[in-house]
Protein backbone atom coordinates (compact mmCIF):
# COMPACT_ATOMS: atom_id res chain seq x y z
CA UNK A 1 0.00 0.00 0.00
CA UNK A 2 1.17 3.39 -0.96
CA UNK A 3 1.87 5.90 1.65
CA UNK A 4 -0.68 8.77 1.22
CA UNK A 5 1.75 12.11 0.88
CA UNK A 6 -0.33 15.14 -0.04
CA UNK A 7 -3.48 15.94 -1.74
CA UNK A 8 -4.17 14.24 -4.91
CA UNK A 9 -0.59 12.91 -4.84
CA UNK A 10 0.66 8.95 -3.81
CA UNK A 11 4.15 7.38 -3.33
CA UNK A 12 3.74 3.98 -5.46
CA UNK A 13 6.31 1.31 -4.94
CA UNK A 14 8.18 1.48 -7.88
CA UNK A 15 9.83 -1.62 -8.62
CA UNK A 16 12.30 0.26 -10.80
CA UNK A 17 15.31 -1.49 -9.52
CA UNK A 18 14.07 -4.38 -11.87
CA UNK A 19 15.26 -2.84 -15.37
CA UNK A 20 16.69 0.53 -14.18
CA UNK A 21 20.65 -1.28 -13.83
CA UNK A 22 20.41 -3.34 -16.50
CA UNK A 23 22.53 -3.12 -19.74
CA UNK A 24 20.12 -2.17 -23.15
CA UNK A 25 19.84 -5.03 -25.26
CA UNK A 26 19.27 -4.51 -29.23
CA UNK A 27 17.03 -7.80 -30.29
CA UNK A 28 18.16 -8.66 -34.14
CA UNK A 29 17.30 -12.86 -33.17
CA UNK A 30 15.70 -13.48 -36.72
CA UNK A 31 12.72 -15.56 -34.63
CA UNK A 32 11.56 -12.19 -32.72
CA UNK A 33 12.31 -9.83 -36.14
CA UNK A 34 12.13 -12.00 -39.44
CA UNK A 35 9.01 -10.62 -39.60
CA UNK A 36 7.10 -7.47 -38.73
CA UNK A 37 3.46 -6.62 -39.09
CA UNK A 38 2.71 -3.65 -40.24
CA UNK A 39 -1.04 -2.43 -38.64
CA UNK A 40 -3.61 -1.27 -41.36
CA UNK A 41 -5.93 0.75 -39.25
CA UNK A 42 -4.74 3.77 -37.10
CA UNK A 43 -5.55 4.15 -33.11
CA UNK A 44 -9.51 5.53 -34.35
CA UNK A 45 -10.30 2.52 -36.39
CA UNK A 46 -9.82 4.18 -39.66
CA UNK A 47 -7.42 2.62 -42.50
CA UNK A 48 -4.55 3.88 -43.59
CA UNK A 49 -3.54 5.07 -47.14
CA UNK A 50 -0.63 2.75 -48.09
CA UNK A 51 1.39 3.67 -51.37
CA UNK A 52 2.95 -0.16 -50.89
CA UNK A 53 1.12 -2.86 -51.70
CA UNK A 54 1.74 -7.09 -51.30
CA UNK A 55 5.33 -7.91 -52.94
CA UNK A 56 6.36 -4.76 -52.80
CA UNK A 57 10.37 -4.51 -51.52
CA UNK A 58 10.92 -1.58 -49.21
CA UNK A 59 13.97 0.11 -46.73
CA UNK A 60 14.50 0.70 -43.86
CA UNK A 61 13.23 4.20 -43.25
CA UNK A 62 10.75 4.79 -46.60
CA UNK A 63 7.55 6.55 -46.00
CA UNK A 64 4.21 3.87 -46.90
CA UNK A 65 1.44 5.44 -46.20
CA UNK A 66 -0.07 8.51 -44.76
CA UNK A 67 -2.98 8.26 -41.83
CA UNK A 68 -6.01 9.56 -42.22
CA UNK A 69 -6.83 12.48 -39.49
CA UNK A 70 -4.19 14.39 -38.33
CA UNK A 71 -1.38 14.00 -40.49
CA UNK A 72 0.95 10.89 -39.79
CA UNK A 73 3.09 9.49 -42.09
CA UNK A 74 4.14 5.81 -41.48
CA UNK A 75 7.41 4.14 -42.18
CA UNK A 76 8.97 0.89 -42.69
CA UNK A 77 10.77 -0.39 -39.83
CA UNK A 78 13.19 -2.50 -41.54
CA UNK A 79 14.64 -3.40 -45.09
CA UNK A 80 12.63 -6.37 -46.74
CA UNK A 81 9.56 -7.23 -48.65
CA UNK A 82 6.15 -6.97 -47.80
CA UNK A 83 4.56 -10.44 -48.55
CA UNK A 84 1.17 -10.47 -47.15
CA UNK A 85 -1.50 -9.84 -44.88
CA UNK A 86 -2.47 -11.24 -41.59
CA UNK A 87 -5.33 -10.43 -38.70
CA UNK A 88 -3.15 -9.37 -34.88
CA UNK A 89 -5.14 -8.38 -32.65
CA UNK A 90 -4.24 -4.67 -32.15
CA UNK A 91 -3.94 -3.27 -28.68
CA UNK A 92 -4.86 0.46 -29.85
CA UNK A 93 -7.97 -0.50 -31.62
CA UNK A 94 -8.96 -3.06 -29.18
CA UNK A 95 -9.66 -5.80 -31.73
CA UNK A 96 -7.73 -8.08 -34.24
CA UNK A 97 -7.14 -6.26 -37.39
CA UNK A 98 -5.41 -6.37 -40.69
CA UNK A 99 -1.38 -6.35 -40.68
CA UNK A 100 1.05 -5.92 -43.55
CA UNK A 101 3.64 -8.82 -43.06
CA UNK A 102 6.81 -7.08 -43.85
CA UNK A 103 9.45 -9.92 -44.07
CA UNK A 104 12.92 -8.64 -42.66
CA UNK A 105 16.41 -8.74 -44.87
CA UNK A 106 18.39 -8.22 -42.55
CA UNK A 107 20.38 -5.78 -44.98
CA UNK A 108 19.75 -3.05 -42.91
CA UNK A 109 19.24 -0.78 -45.93
CA UNK A 110 17.90 2.86 -45.60
CA UNK A 111 15.80 4.74 -48.08
CA UNK A 112 16.31 8.52 -48.49
CA UNK A 113 16.54 10.01 -45.34
CA UNK A 114 14.34 12.59 -44.07
CA UNK A 115 15.06 16.01 -45.21
CA UNK A 116 17.65 17.33 -42.97
CA UNK A 117 17.18 20.99 -41.03
CA UNK A 118 19.76 23.06 -39.42
CA UNK A 119 18.09 24.23 -36.37
CA UNK A 120 19.99 27.32 -36.26
CA UNK A 121 19.30 28.69 -39.74
CA UNK A 122 15.79 26.90 -39.96
CA UNK A 123 12.33 28.85 -39.88
CA UNK A 124 10.19 27.95 -37.21
CA UNK A 125 7.65 27.11 -39.44
CA UNK A 126 10.24 24.52 -41.65
CA UNK A 127 10.85 22.89 -38.60
CA UNK A 128 7.31 22.48 -37.18
CA UNK A 129 7.24 20.82 -41.00
CA UNK A 130 9.93 18.41 -40.95
CA UNK A 131 8.57 17.58 -37.35
CA UNK A 132 5.17 16.41 -39.64
CA UNK A 133 6.64 15.24 -42.09
CA UNK A 134 8.89 12.90 -40.11
CA UNK A 135 5.76 11.65 -38.07
CA UNK A 136 6.81 12.34 -34.34
CA UNK A 137 4.15 11.61 -32.11
CA UNK A 138 4.25 11.65 -28.42
CA UNK A 139 6.22 8.77 -26.83
CA UNK A 140 5.26 9.19 -23.44
CA UNK A 141 2.24 6.79 -24.39
CA UNK A 142 -0.35 9.34 -25.92
CA UNK A 143 0.48 9.28 -29.46
CA UNK A 144 -0.55 13.04 -29.93
CA UNK A 145 1.25 14.11 -33.28
CA UNK A 146 3.84 16.25 -31.96
CA UNK A 147 3.80 19.08 -34.34
CA UNK A 148 0.40 20.10 -33.43
CA UNK A 149 1.14 21.13 -30.33
CA UNK A 150 3.50 23.88 -32.07
CA UNK A 151 1.65 24.60 -34.95
CA UNK A 152 -0.04 27.76 -33.70
CA UNK A 153 2.19 30.61 -32.59
CA UNK A 154 0.88 31.41 -28.97
CA UNK A 155 2.42 32.85 -25.68
CA UNK A 156 4.51 30.17 -24.26
CA UNK A 157 6.40 30.70 -21.41
CA UNK A 158 7.58 27.40 -20.41
CA UNK A 159 8.58 24.10 -22.46
CA UNK A 160 8.40 21.37 -19.83
CA UNK A 161 10.04 18.24 -20.91
CA UNK A 162 8.37 15.11 -19.35
CA UNK A 163 11.07 12.34 -18.08
CA UNK A 164 9.23 11.51 -14.78
CA UNK A 165 8.60 8.19 -16.11
CA UNK A 166 6.24 8.00 -13.29
CA UNK A 167 4.23 4.62 -13.75
CA UNK A 168 6.12 1.74 -11.37
CA UNK A 169 8.19 -0.84 -13.49
CA UNK A 170 8.81 1.75 -16.49
CA UNK A 171 12.51 3.17 -17.23
CA UNK A 172 12.56 3.36 -20.71
CA UNK A 173 12.72 7.30 -20.82
CA UNK A 174 15.28 6.76 -18.33
CA UNK A 175 17.69 4.69 -20.35
CA UNK A 176 17.04 6.70 -23.42
CA UNK A 177 18.41 9.64 -22.31
CA UNK A 178 21.53 7.74 -20.37
CA UNK A 179 22.06 6.42 -24.45
CA UNK A 180 21.52 9.06 -26.28
CA UNK A 181 22.27 11.90 -24.63
CA UNK A 182 23.54 14.92 -26.84
CA UNK A 183 20.67 14.00 -29.11
CA UNK A 184 18.12 14.38 -26.36
CA UNK A 185 19.49 18.08 -25.14
CA UNK A 186 19.70 18.95 -28.95
CA UNK A 187 16.16 17.62 -29.20
CA UNK A 188 15.04 19.73 -26.62
CA UNK A 189 17.22 22.87 -27.91
CA UNK A 190 15.09 22.81 -31.11
CA UNK A 191 11.28 21.88 -29.10
CA UNK A 192 12.20 25.03 -27.16
CA UNK A 193 13.18 27.27 -30.48
CA UNK A 194 9.69 26.28 -31.89
CA UNK A 195 7.93 26.56 -28.74
CA UNK A 196 9.35 30.65 -28.68
CA UNK A 197 9.88 29.99 -24.72
CA UNK A 198 12.47 31.69 -22.71
CA UNK A 199 13.08 28.72 -20.93
CA UNK A 200 12.69 24.68 -21.23
CA UNK A 201 12.65 22.76 -18.05
CA UNK A 202 13.58 18.95 -18.01
CA UNK A 203 11.71 17.44 -15.30
CA UNK A 204 13.47 14.57 -13.39
CA UNK A 205 11.56 12.62 -10.39
CA UNK A 206 14.40 12.16 -7.42
CA UNK A 207 16.39 9.92 -6.65
CA UNK A 208 18.80 9.41 -10.16
CA UNK A 209 21.44 12.12 -9.20
CA UNK A 210 24.07 10.33 -12.05
CA UNK A 211 21.84 10.89 -14.57
CA UNK A 212 20.83 14.53 -13.58
CA UNK A 213 24.76 15.13 -13.46
CA UNK A 214 25.16 14.00 -16.75
CA UNK A 215 22.27 15.58 -17.98
CA UNK A 216 23.95 19.03 -16.55
CA UNK A 217 26.99 18.67 -17.69
CA UNK A 218 25.77 18.66 -21.65
CA UNK A 219 23.80 21.23 -20.82
CA UNK A 220 26.83 23.39 -20.14
CA UNK A 221 26.49 26.64 -18.71
CA UNK A 222 23.63 27.60 -20.79
CA UNK A 223 20.87 29.20 -19.17
CA UNK A 224 17.55 28.74 -21.04
CA UNK A 225 17.87 25.07 -20.41
CA UNK A 226 17.90 23.47 -16.10
CA UNK A 227 16.57 20.20 -14.49
CA UNK A 228 14.03 20.25 -11.74
CA UNK A 229 13.98 17.23 -9.95
CA UNK A 230 10.01 16.47 -8.45
CA UNK A 231 9.19 14.35 -5.56
CA UNK A 232 8.58 10.64 -6.01
CA UNK A 233 5.02 10.75 -6.22
CA UNK A 234 2.12 9.46 -8.38
CA UNK A 235 1.18 10.62 -10.89
CA UNK A 236 3.73 13.73 -10.66
CA UNK A 237 4.08 12.74 -15.00
CA UNK A 238 0.38 14.09 -15.74
CA UNK A 239 0.65 17.64 -17.54
CA UNK A 240 -1.66 19.36 -15.00
CA UNK A 241 0.67 17.98 -11.72
CA UNK A 242 3.52 19.24 -13.85
CA UNK A 243 2.14 22.54 -14.78
CA UNK A 244 1.10 23.30 -11.41
CA UNK A 245 4.67 22.02 -9.44
CA UNK A 246 6.70 23.94 -11.99
CA UNK A 247 4.43 27.20 -13.18
CA UNK A 248 1.90 27.31 -10.14
CA UNK A 249 -0.68 27.70 -12.56
CA UNK A 250 -3.75 25.36 -13.18
CA UNK A 251 -5.87 25.36 -17.07
CA UNK A 252 -8.88 23.96 -18.09
CA UNK A 253 -8.03 22.39 -21.31
CA UNK A 254 -4.79 22.47 -22.35
CA UNK A 255 -0.95 23.61 -20.72
CA UNK A 256 -0.50 26.34 -23.43
CA UNK A 257 -3.83 28.28 -21.53
CA UNK A 258 -1.00 28.25 -18.44
CA UNK A 259 1.77 29.32 -20.89
CA UNK A 260 3.47 25.36 -21.01
CA UNK A 261 3.71 23.11 -23.47
CA UNK A 262 4.69 19.54 -22.53
CA UNK A 263 6.68 16.77 -24.72
CA UNK A 264 8.06 13.49 -23.36
CA UNK A 265 11.82 12.69 -23.15
CA UNK A 266 12.20 10.13 -25.70
CA UNK A 267 9.90 12.37 -27.99
CA UNK A 268 12.83 15.26 -27.54
CA UNK A 269 15.40 12.68 -28.51
CA UNK A 270 13.43 11.95 -31.98
CA UNK A 271 13.09 15.23 -32.97
CA UNK A 272 16.41 15.18 -32.94
CA UNK A 273 17.01 12.15 -34.74
CA UNK A 274 14.47 12.74 -37.21
CA UNK A 275 15.82 16.26 -37.84
CA UNK A 276 19.51 15.75 -37.44
CA UNK A 277 20.24 12.50 -38.76
CA UNK A 278 16.96 12.01 -41.43
CA UNK A 279 15.53 8.88 -39.26
CA UNK A 280 11.67 8.60 -38.50
CA UNK A 281 11.27 6.39 -35.54
CA UNK A 282 12.07 2.51 -36.99
CA UNK A 283 12.42 1.26 -33.26
CA UNK A 284 11.87 1.27 -29.71
CA UNK A 285 13.71 1.31 -26.50
CA UNK A 286 11.26 -0.84 -24.16
CA UNK A 287 10.99 -1.74 -20.58
CA UNK A 288 9.88 -5.55 -20.57
CA UNK A 289 9.60 -6.27 -16.39
CA UNK A 290 7.14 -7.94 -13.87
CA UNK A 291 7.14 -10.23 -11.87
CA UNK A 292 6.54 -13.38 -14.28
CA UNK A 293 9.23 -12.72 -16.86
CA UNK A 294 12.75 -11.99 -17.44
CA UNK A 295 13.69 -8.27 -16.78
CA UNK A 296 15.23 -6.72 -20.03
CA UNK A 297 15.80 -3.66 -21.20
CA UNK A 298 15.41 -3.86 -25.30
CA UNK A 299 15.71 -2.44 -28.41
CA UNK A 300 13.33 -3.63 -31.13
CA UNK A 301 11.61 -2.24 -34.92
CA UNK A 302 8.65 -0.95 -34.02
CA UNK A 303 6.20 -3.41 -35.30
CA UNK A 304 7.92 -6.71 -33.66
CA UNK A 305 5.46 -9.61 -32.43
CA UNK A 306 5.40 -9.58 -28.75
CA UNK A 307 4.78 -13.22 -28.45
CA UNK A 308 8.17 -13.98 -30.12
CA UNK A 309 10.27 -11.13 -28.20
CA UNK A 310 8.21 -13.04 -24.98
CA UNK A 311 9.31 -16.57 -26.33
CA UNK A 312 12.81 -15.34 -27.18
CA UNK A 313 13.46 -13.48 -23.51
CA UNK A 314 12.42 -17.84 -21.67
CA UNK A 315 8.51 -17.07 -21.53
CA UNK A 316 6.25 -16.49 -19.14
CA UNK A 317 7.29 -17.51 -15.18
CA UNK A 318 3.79 -18.29 -14.19
CA UNK A 319 0.92 -20.17 -15.33
CA UNK A 320 -1.66 -17.25 -15.10
CA UNK A 321 -0.53 -13.96 -15.70
CA UNK A 322 -1.54 -10.46 -16.64
CA UNK A 323 0.71 -8.66 -19.40
CA UNK A 324 -0.07 -5.01 -20.15
CA UNK A 325 1.13 -2.59 -22.74
CA UNK A 326 2.39 0.16 -20.46
CA UNK A 327 2.44 1.09 -17.23
CA UNK A 328 0.01 -0.66 -14.52
CA UNK A 329 -1.67 2.44 -13.00
CA UNK A 330 -2.88 3.29 -15.99
CA UNK A 331 -2.75 0.00 -18.75
CA UNK A 332 -5.36 -2.48 -19.74
CA UNK A 333 -4.55 -5.98 -19.27
CA UNK A 334 -4.46 -7.22 -22.78
CA UNK A 335 -6.38 -10.28 -24.20
CA UNK A 336 -3.30 -12.14 -25.58
CA UNK A 337 -0.04 -11.40 -26.56
CA UNK A 338 -0.39 -11.76 -30.62
CA UNK A 339 -0.25 -7.63 -30.85
CA UNK A 340 2.89 -5.46 -31.88
CA UNK A 341 4.80 -3.24 -30.60
CA UNK A 342 3.88 0.30 -31.72
CA UNK A 343 5.62 3.67 -31.86
CA UNK A 344 3.74 4.17 -28.74
CA UNK A 345 4.66 1.54 -26.44
CA UNK A 346 7.40 2.33 -23.98
CA UNK A 347 6.90 -0.77 -21.93
CA UNK A 348 5.40 -4.73 -21.53
CA UNK A 349 4.66 -5.52 -17.75
CA UNK A 350 4.11 -9.45 -17.19
CA UNK A 351 2.17 -9.91 -13.70
CA UNK A 352 1.26 -12.81 -12.16
CA UNK A 353 -2.32 -12.99 -11.52
CA UNK A 354 -3.28 -12.23 -7.88
CA UNK A 355 -6.83 -13.37 -6.99
CA UNK A 356 -8.52 -10.66 -4.55
CA UNK A 357 -11.77 -10.06 -3.16
CA UNK A 358 -13.31 -6.50 -3.23
CA UNK A 359 -14.46 -5.69 -0.09
CA UNK A 360 -17.52 -3.24 0.91
CA UNK A 361 -16.62 0.56 0.94
CA UNK A 362 -15.41 1.60 3.96
CA UNK A 363 -16.18 5.48 3.47
CA UNK A 364 -12.86 5.86 4.82
CA UNK A 365 -12.02 8.67 2.15
CA UNK A 366 -8.74 8.04 0.99
CA UNK A 367 -9.85 7.69 -2.59
CA UNK A 368 -10.76 11.35 -2.35
CA UNK A 369 -7.70 12.20 -1.02
CA UNK A 370 -5.78 11.14 -3.27
CA UNK A 371 -7.92 11.75 -6.29
CA UNK A 372 -5.70 14.48 -8.49
CA UNK A 373 -8.90 15.55 -10.50
CA UNK A 374 -10.37 16.51 -7.01
CA UNK A 375 -13.34 13.87 -7.65
CA UNK A 376 -15.16 12.17 -5.57
CA UNK A 377 -14.42 8.27 -6.75
CA UNK A 378 -16.26 6.51 -4.24
CA UNK A 379 -19.68 8.62 -4.73
CA UNK A 380 -19.21 7.71 -8.66
CA UNK A 381 -18.37 4.10 -7.81
CA UNK A 382 -22.07 4.07 -6.20
CA UNK A 383 -23.61 6.16 -8.66
CA UNK A 384 -22.05 3.53 -11.07
CA UNK A 385 -23.61 0.79 -9.18
CA UNK A 386 -26.96 2.69 -9.27
CA UNK A 387 -26.54 3.14 -13.02
CA UNK A 388 -27.29 7.16 -12.51
CA UNK A 389 -25.94 8.80 -15.33
CA UNK A 390 -27.50 12.41 -13.90
CA UNK A 391 -25.73 11.91 -11.06
CA UNK A 392 -22.55 10.84 -12.67
CA UNK A 393 -22.52 13.97 -14.74
CA UNK A 394 -23.33 15.79 -11.52
CA UNK A 395 -20.06 14.31 -9.91
CA UNK A 396 -18.46 14.73 -12.88
CA UNK A 397 -16.90 11.71 -13.89
CA UNK A 398 -15.50 12.73 -17.57
CA UNK A 399 -12.30 14.74 -15.65
CA UNK A 400 -11.25 11.86 -14.22
CA UNK A 401 -8.29 10.90 -16.05
CA UNK A 402 -7.86 7.10 -15.49
CA UNK A 403 -4.99 7.12 -13.23
CA UNK A 404 -5.84 4.88 -11.74
CA UNK A 405 -4.62 6.35 -8.04
CA UNK A 406 -8.28 5.68 -5.91
CA UNK A 407 -8.07 1.86 -6.75
CA UNK A 408 -4.82 1.85 -5.90
CA UNK A 409 -5.56 3.30 -2.51
CA UNK A 410 -8.21 1.72 -1.66
CA UNK A 411 -7.90 -0.30 1.61
CA UNK A 412 -11.05 -2.38 0.39
CA UNK A 413 -9.50 -3.14 -3.02
CA UNK A 414 -12.43 -1.89 -5.07
CA UNK A 415 -11.57 -1.52 -9.00
CA UNK A 416 -12.60 1.84 -9.23
CA UNK A 417 -11.05 2.90 -12.03
CA UNK A 418 -12.27 -0.02 -14.20
CA UNK A 419 -15.46 1.42 -13.35
CA UNK A 420 -15.21 4.29 -14.09
CA UNK A 421 -14.19 3.86 -17.69
CA UNK A 422 -17.29 1.58 -18.70
CA UNK A 423 -19.49 4.25 -17.00
CA UNK A 424 -17.61 7.09 -19.52
CA UNK A 425 -18.02 5.08 -22.20
CA UNK A 426 -21.79 4.05 -21.24
CA UNK A 427 -22.16 7.99 -21.20
CA UNK A 428 -20.43 8.50 -24.49
CA UNK A 429 -23.29 6.19 -25.78
CA UNK A 430 -25.55 7.96 -23.91
CA UNK A 431 -24.75 10.97 -25.96
CA UNK A 432 -24.27 9.70 -29.30
CA UNK A 433 -28.15 8.43 -28.43
CA UNK A 434 -29.46 12.09 -27.40
CA UNK A 435 -27.49 13.42 -30.51
CA UNK A 436 -29.85 15.02 -33.51
CA UNK A 437 -29.50 12.96 -36.68
CA UNK A 438 -27.85 14.04 -39.52
S1 LIG B 1 -8.68 7.23 -11.76
FE1 LIG B 1 -9.97 9.06 -11.95
S2 LIG B 1 -11.22 9.10 -10.10
FE2 LIG B 1 -9.51 7.68 -9.73
S3 LIG B 1 -7.93 8.93 -8.77
FE3 LIG B 1 -7.48 8.97 -10.97
S4 LIG B 1 -8.56 10.78 -11.73
FE4 LIG B 1 -9.40 10.35 -9.70
S1 LIG C 1 -13.90 3.33 -2.35
FE1 LIG C 1 -12.20 2.48 -1.16
S2 LIG C 1 -10.89 4.24 -0.74
FE2 LIG C 1 -12.82 5.08 -1.42
S3 LIG C 1 -13.94 5.47 0.46
FE3 LIG C 1 -14.52 3.40 -0.20
S4 LIG C 1 -13.10 2.03 0.84
FE4 LIG C 1 -12.24 4.10 1.00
Amino acid sequence: MGLLCSRGKVHLDGHKDLTLHLPVTKISDAAVIGKLYIPKLMANGREIAFTVAIGDSVKKGQRIGLAPGFYMPVFAPVSGKITGIENLYNSLVGRPIPHFVLENDFKEEWGEPLTLIDPNKASRVEIVSAIKEAGICGLGGAGFPTYVKYEKEQPIECLIINSIECEPFLTSDYHAMQEHLTLFIQGVSILLKVSGAKEAVIAIKVGKPELVAKIRQEIGDRKDIRVQEMKDLYPMGWEKVLVQEILHKDYEGLPSEAGAIINNASTAIAVADALLNGHPITERLITISGDAIKPTMAIVPIYTKVQSLMTFLGGYQADEINLLAGGPMTSKAMMNDNFVIEKTTGGLLVLKCVEYVSEPCLRCGRCILACPSSLYPCEIKDAIDKKDFKRLRDLEVNKCVECGTCSYVCPSKIDIVGSIRKAKLLLKLEDAKAAPKK
